[in-house]
């Protein structure tokens, strides 16, 4: 079963923090659509297996209207076989969910939603330029709630420079009082073309050190436990039967189309990335021209992100099944750095699975990366 990913590549503000593929000029989102919809048709033999996720991510989905997000979806449905019941999940700020929009978003066909919440602090909002308040983003809740939508996760972050351990407390009460379905939670990480990566570089803006970040993430894990929440991925949490279907067939290697400016794909074998640029990917599309590099993946980086993205899952690394496909024993080859990383108590072994402990989940990336295969 496959999967197809829309890139959205619009925002109403840009976030101090963010990083992503986006523009705040608004005027071409019609012919943007238009652009995306000629890349679906275009690229309806992509995949060889019907549809069973589509995924709505940005930038911010949320701004395109009900209508241009049915087309959308209509499209695909035209030119793949979605299966019945796939999960389609929509990225949404809380300033576009009006009760009514969030009405309609449902019966488009969405069926989940996804809303950057970020925090509950009001002045934490505003310091990361937010486009949303604290009180909208409770008030989105109870819209698309009351709209009738039964899955949603909500995004928090932590690591606020200056949000101490007691707001941050706050925030995961705040949010699960609320009751969703799924939670995702991310560390600020201050990239460098961004606003607080200058402010960084300006001594205006001090990240909060690693200690005080990793207490944080723990004492998450620990309440959302609590609250019923399954710790599935390394920043991802559900209640049962709420995870995101989407991600878990991505982290499992399944093929997916990823359209629009900056989305990638992914067939089996090898990845294709959209450019980055909202104007030459229309002007593309329009002309008949490439938008897109393909890289054939090698055995090695195969094998290497096998490791990575299995690692960050509670699941974990299963050690056997990698082996048979491979013809690699990781329990041999690192036998002296898995003991290490257990009597650290970052790992554990179980059913001949390699898995992470809460702490391991700290540095996931880095254990991957000493477990990495080298490029021949
Ligand atoms: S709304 Fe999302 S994609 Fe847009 S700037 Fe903010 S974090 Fe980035």
């Amino acid at each position: 079963m496959a999967g197809i990913y829309i890139h959205i590549p619009f925002c109403r503000q840009a976030c101090h923090y963010c990083d992503f593929h986006f523009s705040t000029n608004l005027k071409t989102q019609g012919e943007m659509v238009k652009s995306i919809a000629t890349e679906i048709r275009n690229r309806k033999d992509y995949l060889n297996e019907p549809v069973k996720t589509i995924y709505f991510g940005g930038g911010t989905p949320s701004l395109l209207n009900v209508q241009q997000l049915h087309h959308l979806l209509q499209t695909i449905s035209d030119n793949f076989k979605v299966v019945d019941g796939a999960e389609v999940t929509l990225e949404a700020n809380p300033e576009d969910l009006t009760l009514e929009k969030s009405k309609m978003l449902l019966a488009s066909g969405i069926n989940r939603l996804s809303i950057g919440m970020q925090t509950f602090d009001e002045t934490k909002l505003q310091w990361m330029n937010r486009a949303h308040s604290s009180t909208e983003a409770r008030k989105a809740y109870e819209n698309v709630r009351k709209a009738g939508f039964k899955n949603i996760s909500l995004d928090l972050i932590y690591a606020i420079p200056d949000h101490d351990q007691s707001a941050w407390e706050t925030d995961i009460k705040s949010i699960t009082e609320l009751q969703p379905e799924h939670i995702s939670m991310y560390g600020l990480t201050i990239e460098e073309k961004t606003v607080f990566g200058k402010w960084e570089e300006q001594d205006k803006l001090v990240q909060v050190p690693e200690d005080e970040a990793a207490n944080q993430y723990l004492y998450a894990i620990d309440y959302l436990k609590d609250s019923g929440y399954i710790q599935y991925e390394v920043s991802n949490f559900g209640k049962e039967g709420f995870y995101s279907r989407h991600n878990n067939a991505y982290w499992a290697g399944v093929p997916y189309l990823g359209v629009g400016p900056g989305a990638h794909s992914f067939d089996g074998s090898s990845r294709r990335f959209n450019v980055r640029n909202n104007a030459r990917y229309i002007k593309a599309i329009n002309e008949g021209l490439s938008f897109s590099e393909t890289e054939i993946l090698s055995e090695t980086q195969r094998l290497n992100e096998q490791i990575l993205t299995q690692l960050r899952t509670a699941k974990g690394l299963d050690l056997e099944t990698f082996e048979k496909s491979s013809g690699k024993s990781l329990a041999q080859l690192h036998a002296a750095f898995i003991d290490e990383m257990r009597q650290k108590e970052l790992i554990e072994i179980e059913d001949n699975c390699l898995r992470l402990k809460p702490l391991g989940f700290l540095v996931a990336d880095e254990i991957a990366l000493r477990m990495f295969f080298p490029e021949e």
